[in-house]
């Protein structure tokens, strides 16, 4: 599972990745096919398949990337707001089965989502 898995790749440095953000149980990277002008990816190290599979074990670490989330928008020059996305199994329109959320911001008009 996790041995393919393409972000626990990423997160063990196995895939390049552009990253914004590292700690030893999160990392943040620039998303490859951007859909705004900034469009980071949060991945927490720990393979988990989605919030589909998430429980109270894993409520420090959620807490822990929504609080990021402003910060890295922030850094990443999103002074006027930005958007959080999760997207949950195949009809939420996942197709990394890890673990992500998407950061987006910048001026608009952006591509999609
Ligand atoms: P989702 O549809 O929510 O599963 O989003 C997966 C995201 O991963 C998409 O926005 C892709 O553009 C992005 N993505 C796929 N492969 C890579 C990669 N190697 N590096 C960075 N982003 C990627
Ligand atoms: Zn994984």
């Amino acid at each position: 599972m996790t041995e393919k898995c393409l972000f626990c790749r990423i997160a063990r440095g196995e895939v390049p990745s552009r990253k914004a953000y590292e700690d030893d149980e999160i990392l943040a990277f620039h998303d490859i096919n951007p859909a705004a002008p900034v469009h980071l990816l949060v991945v927490p190290k720990l393979h988990v398949d989605s919030l589909l599979t998430t429980g109270p074990e894993h409520a420090a670490l959620l807490g822990k990337l929504m609080i990021l989330a402003p910060r890295l928008a922030k850094e990443q020059g999103c002074d006027n707001g930005f958007r959080v996305v999760i997207n949950n199994g195949p009809d939420g329109g996942q197709e990394v089965f890890h673990l992500h959320i998407h950061i987006l911001g910048g001026p608009r008009p952006w591509k999609r989502l």
